[in-house]
């Protein structure tokens, strides 16, 4: 076998060095032996394949378990995930990170409610036309709702294909992506699709891991390039990391009466609909000073006193917090807006986005 047979240069329609058949067939055997049980896989029921899929999105099935429960449980049916306020969902979905996806949940539910009789597309390109619902989620839905031959192409596929196909390229890029969605294309089978999806799935979760892969328990093994060269620790190939900026933040426990402010973040953009502390950016280097003229006006300081620093990191940029408590003189809080006072001790329960969340332990510093 040569590069030439399944790189094609200047012709992104790879050829295959074996048969797409032999390679469904050792999956599928493996498949009746290892493959999950997982909590959403006794089911054809759309609705709920949907939910598992958005939540397995960037996220594990370790993870995903106790949060698919508790959603199911409040939001057994579409249409009352449809009629649910968005903040009970955000609420319900607070800790499994990627809110956009809570945001796209409640949208998709409405849109099929009130335009589609409550009920979900079966073919890929009209549920790609749904909020939050790309084409390999697209693909994983048609395949395990609706039995379709349509394939996906999820982080953990695309690492088996990288590897079995011995892809010299980084894998995000546009010649890349092509190849990988052909490959995914021609080994779908015809039949069996529903199994075939999940058996594949659970090779890139258990076998076919990020590190160490299982090689000699793999059922391609015969057929996979990366093993027969030496290349598996070598593959996919490694996006460089993009440098990110740093921003900074001062984040305010304002204490009145053991109470603490604490406001909801508008619904759309970035962590919409999470809680969080007062706050703001600044480039101040005096920080009592940008803390009283923070709260000049509006509230007396008694006291002011710096509790700690926390870091995360968003997609897009670090967040570095220094947080300080301000006791406040004592005075008839009103809220305003999306404001709320909250005791002291009722701050565990509240869903933080990331960053806000490591502060709490600082609170009692
Ligand atoms: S042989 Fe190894 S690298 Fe190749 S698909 Fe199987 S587990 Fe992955």
């Amino acid at each position: 076998m040569t590069d030439s047979e399944i790189k094609d240069e200047g012709n992104l329609e790879p050829t295959l060095p074996f048969s797409p058949r032999v390679f469904s067939e050792h999956l599928l055997e493996w498949y009746k032996l290892a493959g999950r049980e997982l909590p959403w896989r006794q089911t054809r029921d759309p609705y709920l394949i949907w939910l598992s899929e958005i939540m397995l999105q960037q996220t594990t099935v370790a993870a995903v378990i106790g949060y698919y429960r508790r959603f199911l449980m409040r939001f057994p049916r579409l249409t009352i995930l449809a009629s649910a306020p968005l903040e009970e969902v955000i609420d319900l979905w607070a800790g499994l990170g990627y809110y956009a996806r809570a945001r796209n949940l409640h949208a998709t539910a409405q849109e099929l409610v009130e335009n589609r009789g409550g009920e979900f597309p079966q073919a890929v390109d009209e549920l790609m036309m749904l909020p939050g619902i790309g084409r390999s989620t697209a693909g994983a839905i048609a395949a395990l709702a609706f039995d379709q031959s349509a394939p996906i192409l999820d982080g953990n596929v695309r690492r088996i294909l990288c590897r079995v196909f011995a892809l010299d390229e980084l894998p995000r890029s546009g010649s890349a992506d092509k190849k990988l969605w052909k490959w995914a294309e021609s080994l779908t089978p015809q039949h069996r699709t529903h199994d075939y999806t999940q058996a594949i799935m659970d090779l890139g979760a258990l076998i076919c891991t990020p590190k160490s892969p299982r090689c000699d328990q793999c059922p391609v093994e015969s057929l996979c390039l990366a093993r027969s060269r030496n290349l598996v620790d070598m593959l996919p190939m490694k996006t460089p990391r993009k440098k990110i900026p740093t921003r900074h933040q001062l984040a305010l426990l304002l204490v009145n009466r053991e109470r603490c402010l604490i406001q909801r973040r508008p619904p759309n953009g970035l962590l919409g609909g999470l809680w969080e502390f007062p706050g703001f950016e600044t480039t101040q280097e005096e920080p009592f000073a940008a803390i009283r003229q923070h709260c000049a006006g509006r509230r007396s300081i008694s006291e002011v006193r710096l509790l700690g620093h926390a870091r995360h990191t968003y997609s897009h940029f670090h967040l570095e917090v220094d947080f300080y408590r301000v006791d406040l003189v004592p005075y008839d809080g009103i809220a305003e807006g999306t404001e709320q006072w909250l005791p002291l001790v009722d701050l565990e329960q509240l869903p933080l986005h990331g960053a806000h969340k490591k502060l709490l332990p600082l609170i009692g510093a």
